[in-house]
């Protein structure tokens, strides 16, 4: 069996708790021990990674993952790709994100019904690099809303899935569960990046919600909408989704209805592209003059509001800001980390709480994944630097030393510390 022994780590374990200084057990695809008394671990023949105090933590979550979006400037250019470069891009992309320490990814939707799927079982099979993945669905919309991209009298690939009433979307989501879909993904609400619906505006019925989520719930699969509006929050509370995104409108009323259901539900503000288009879009046409018209710094602004206050009301809340975007590219994803500190308030502690327990729960692996500790899937990375210091060492590639998945390590370059060290002696 695989035995792989981290020496020396100063672990952060995903619990929020400080970190310490152990030694870590990795037999086949779980962790077998955290000691917490450095050294008492026998090697008997064990691959030893000395970590030189460096931190040892859990593999990163992305929550919000657009697996097969890449580099799209609008809505538009999400489908209006062949699916044979779709499939490459996707494939790509999901080496991309294991190459940044995603170790998981849950989807939030896919562009095309089974990029998700195929990708997700390629990698299961080990046949592709990339994260576990749970398979999303394509964005189900109704006429006129996020993800319908047609126009009358042309032919557009939309990346949504339209279905108006029950009956439709029941079909719908039937179709995505028969193609192996793990995540069903409902838009609720409009948009404001988009020239459809805006975000304030409802455009999913409960009627039509509440089917969605029943047959969601028929198949097995778990269900997150597009929910900017303060109603799309509530309808989507009182019909029983998993996974509620943006939610920057929410009222009072709509933050009390979250905090009911904190038990079993999560939100996710998206912020990475929020703060992309308005500090980073101008080589793409969204000049900042541009972003605030369209609501961006509203968008922001509230964003800070509403995660505060559903952090101090313990609501968990999931990293991921719709990388995808030529403003929010793929591999920048643990940006959201500082964004969820520099930008919403939380610490750097409970930001990465986001991206690995809470990540860990919603891939439906509570108690299994997103932590450091006896018997817990071993996907773990050892970071060159003090992510709790400063949480932008996340962001780049070079600075994950080893990159850990089921206990196989996918990256090792930890031998560069000892190189490093003997160099500074010498
Ligand atoms: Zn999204």
């Amino acid at each position: 069996m695989n035995r792989v022994i981290f020496r020396n780590a100063m672990v952060w374990d995903g619990s929020g708790a400080e970190a310490y200084p152990a030694d870590v057990l990795v037999e086949g695809t779980r962790i077998r021990t955290v000691a917490r008394t450095p050294g008492q671990l026998a090697a008997d023949g064990a691959q030893v990674i000395d970590c030189h105090g460096r931190t040892l933590m859990p593999g990163l979550v992305e929550g919000h993952a657009h697996i097969s979006f890449g580099g799209a400037v609008n809505d538009s250019d999400l489908g209006n790709i062949p699916p044979e470069e779709h499939v490459l891009l996707t494939m790509r992309n999901a080496k991309t994100l294991l190459d940044h320490g995603f170790t998981s990814c849950y989807s939030a939707a896919t562009s095309k019904l089974r990029l998700d799927v195929v990708i997700r079982n390629e990698i299961e099979a080990g046949r592709l690099p990339g994260p576990r993945i749970r398979a999303g669905s394509p964005e189900i919309t109704v006429t006129g809303g996020l993800g319908d991209e047609r126009k009358q009298h042309m032919y557009y690939e939309s990346f949504g899935m339209i279905a108006d009433g029950p009956e439709e979307i029941a079909r719908a989501v039937r179709l995505c569960c028969r193609e192996g879909v793990d995540n069903i993904k409902i838009n609720i609400s409009g948009d404001d990046l988009g020239p459809k619906a805006g975000g304030g505006a409802t455009v999913m019925r409960e009627d039509e919600v509440r089917m969605a989520v029943a047959v969601a719930r028929d198949f097995g699969k778990k269900i997150n909408c597009h929910a900017r509006a303060a109603e799309s929050v509530k309808r989507a509370v009182r019909c029983g989704v998993d996974v509620i995104y943006h939610c920057e409108s929410a009222d009072e009323e709509a933050l009390d209805m979250l905090e009911s259901v904190k038990h079993k539900v999560f939100v996710g503000p998206a912020i990475g592209i929020i703060y992309g288009t308005l500090y980073e879009g101008e080589p793409f046409g969204f000049t900042r003059e541009f972003a605030i018209s369209i609501g961006m710094q509203r968008v922001l602004d509230t964003s800070r509001t509403v995660y505060t206050e559903l952090r101090k009301r313990g609501v968990k809340a999931l990293i991921g800001g719709d990388y995808g975007f030529a403003q929010s590219p793929q591999g920048q994803n643990a940006r959201d980390l500082k964004h969820f500190v520099d930008l919403l308030g939380y610490s750097p502690s409970e930001a990465l709480v986001c991206g690995t327990r809470y990540g860990g729960e919603v891939m439906g692996l509570k108690g299994e994944l997103g932590e450091v500790k006896d018997g817990y899937i071993a996907d773990l990375l050892l970071v060159d630097g003090d992510p709790l210091q400063d949480l932008d060492i996340m962001v780049h590639e070079k600075n994950l030393l080893v990159i850990m998945k089921d206990g196989a390590l996918y990256k090792d370059q930890s031998a560069v510390l000892s190189a490093s060290q003997g160099a500074v002696a010498a």
